[in-house]
């Protein structure tokens, strides 16, 4: 078995001050072997890109998230476009738009959620795409994004948290959709319902670490060993085998981020 957290921010704060070391160790044992660790603004691009040097089986993206957006320009962009050949580099993101905090006014977040999906056109690489009670606007720039991009793989809607109308579009447009902790609450209902409906061929798991420790183990920081308890979940949601969960999903990892495993 080898689980894949495709989403973790490595570079933040972790109880007892635990270290990206322990954490991708930790992770190792409990038999999730490759992880992603999210770029989420200019300050930790080099964070995140040296972490993925330091580990065979860790992976960085690169990306402003909509909190984030009043930090976007064209400068940033441009020194966004050669670290995306980085050989450990998977995608941009993660970036899209979150209604919900608002850090960004709204506006801002859309231009410069389209123009980083621009330059994953112009790369080729695929994007993680951050979504919270904006989906209205960001469907429109995620066609537009679909119908552009010649790369292999479109990207994910990462912590999918959405609507189902929202979900079955993304699906349609080629997306994946990645479930997080949040699959495990106990409210989350409705989003177990989603789950059970999505092709299997679509879906990947994280922890979105070291937000959303998913149950039995809620209320602790959340690291990227817990995201085994999301794929169990998805397991008996999906009626099938963990064991044949872990593997789809890795797959589905690998296809999505063109991931080359050491
Ligand atoms: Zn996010
Ligand atoms: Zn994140």
């Amino acid at each position: 078995m080898n689980l894949i957290d495709t989403h973790c921010h490595l570079d933040y704060e972790y109880d007892g001050g635990k270290g990206p070391d322990q954490l991708v160790n930790e992770a190792l044992e409990s038999g999730v072997g490759t992880l992603i660790t999210i770029g989420t603004e200019p300050s930790n691009f080099d964070a995140v890109r040296e972490i993925s040097e330091r580990f065979p089986n860790v992976y960085h993206t690169i990306g402003v998230h909509p909190h984030d957006a009043s930090k976007v320009d064209a400068s940033v962009l441009a020194d966004m476009r050669p670290r995306l050949s980085h050989p450990k580099c998977v995608a941009i993101g993660e970036i899209g738009l979150d209604y919900y905090y608002e850090h960004s006014d709204r506006k801002k977040q859309q231009a410069e959620c389209a123009a980083q999906l621009d330059l994953a056109v112009e790369a080729g690489k695929p994007v993680v795409i951050h979504s919270r009670d904006g989906e209205e606007d960001l469907l429109p720039l995620l066609r537009d994004y679909a119908s552009k991009q010649q790369g292999p793989s479109l990207g994910v809607i990462h912590c999918f948290s959405g609507t189902d109308g929202f979900a079955k579009a993304c699906i349609e447009l080629g997306f994946y959709i990645s479930f997080s902790g949040i699959l495990t609450f106990k409210n989350s209902e409705p989003l177990r319902e989603l789950a059970k409906t999505l092709p299997l061929d679509r879906l990947l798991v994280e922890t979105d670490a070291p937000f959303l420790a998913p149950v039995p183990l809620r209320g602790k920081k959340c690291e990227p060993f817990m995201v085994k308890h999301t794929a169990l979940k998805l397991a008996e949601i999906r009626g099938i085998p963990f064991e044949e969960l872990a593997r789809i999903t890795h797959e589905n990892s690998i296809r999505c981020f063109q991931i080359r495993t050491p």
